[in-house]
């Protein structure tokens, strides 16, 4: 298995990590690693989360192996997906996430969005975009981070239940089954049991459907949390036999 979900400096200038503090990890890690550097394209902040692919690679070349793939991590954000396009198909990355980190112009990541809109407003928008941003550029391997709210909500409950959201979730699995992607499962949430729980109940409806193929992601941007909660996502993947997968040069590896 590997962890497919994971930031360094200077790449991803929100990451506490830097890539020898990963290979110091590896060395003693059961599990290959993804990194997965973030680009969200238009979003203005105190950080910038864009790279240099070109510096990047060139970096990070020589240190490219069957255990340390160099993927991306891509902001699905309207007005940019050629953009998004151009890059994807310019530069060799072992592995594309797609993300949707922005919504209606907020970064959800920010509490402004959750200050601004009830949480049930909050998370229909978020779906919803998920499932025009899929629809509208679906060239990534795998749809990170499904409960992404939930990490930053302040909402007495942040949990996003099935019975909720049923619909929405069962058109965004049935786009990525039909469009042969995978839905990662991000590990990051996975040390509480409600999350672990609701989470569960997600995967559910992906399995029902037919999803099979999954990817799991630490989403680490300090080194401890490389493949953090690991064993819990294991448990996951055998109670639905869900097969784990990787991609290298863009190819699905089971
Ligand atoms: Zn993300
Ligand atoms: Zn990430």
């Amino acid at each position: 298995m590997f962890d497919t979900h994971i930031h360094t400096l200077p790449f991803s200038p929100d990451a506490h990590q830097t890539i020898d503090e990963v290979l110091a990890v590896a060395k003693s890690c059961p599990y290959g690693m993804c990194l997965t550097e973030h680009i969200d394209y238009g979003v203005s902040g105190n950080l910038i989360f864009e790279f240099d692919p070109e510096e990047y690679f060139k970096k990070y070349r020589s240190y490219r192996s069957d255990k340390l793939l160099l993927g991306v991590e891509m902001g699905l954000i309207p007005g940019e997906l050629n953009h998004v396009k151009e890059t994807v198909d310019k530069f060799p990355f072992d592995m594309v996430i797609g993300s949707i980190h922005v919504v209606d112009g907020y970064d959800i990541a920010l509490k402004e969005y959750y200050h601004t809109h009830t949480k049930d407003e909050a998370y229909a928008k978020y779906l919803d975009a998920m499932i025009d941003m899929i629809r509208k550029y679906h060239e990534f391997d795998t749809l990170a981070h499904v409960d992404y709210v939930c990490r930053y909500c302040d909402y007495e409950d942040p949990e996003l239940y099935v019975s909720d959201y049923k619909e929405a979730l069962e058109a965004v699995f049935t786009f990525l089954i039909e469009n042969n992607k995978c839905l990662e499962l991000n590990t990051r949430r996975l040390n509480n049991k409600t999350a672990i729980d609701t989470l569960r109940e997600i995967m559910r409806v992906y399995h029902h459907l037919g999803g099979r193929y999954i990817t799991v992601g630490s989403d680490a941007h300090y080194s401890k949390n490389i493949a953090v909660n690991f064993k819990e996502a294991e448990k996951m993947i055998n109670e639905f036999n869900f097969i784990p997968v990787y991609f290298k040069e863009r190819k699905r590896i089971e």
